[in-house]
């Protein structure tokens, strides 16, 4: 059995900005493959500036 790792993207409800976990945000010091849960609280969206309670989970 094999667990591949599984990474989701969560949406700015606000703005539309995509975060994807597998990508991460390296400009902004996030590592690829970051998961949302590990983002500090103190992230903001880069587009509009939203909070992380802005962001939803979006299933593509
Ligand atoms: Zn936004």
């Amino acid at each position: 059995m094999s667990e591949a790792p599984e990474f989701k993207k969560y949406m700015c409800l606000i703005c539309g900005f995509i975060y994807d976990e597998q990508l991460g945000m390296p400009d902004a010091g996030i590592s690829p493959g970051t998961h949302w849960d590990d983002i500090p609280l103190s992230w903001r969206c880069p587009d509009c500036g939203a909070g992380r309670e802005d962001f939803e989970m979006a299933e593509f």
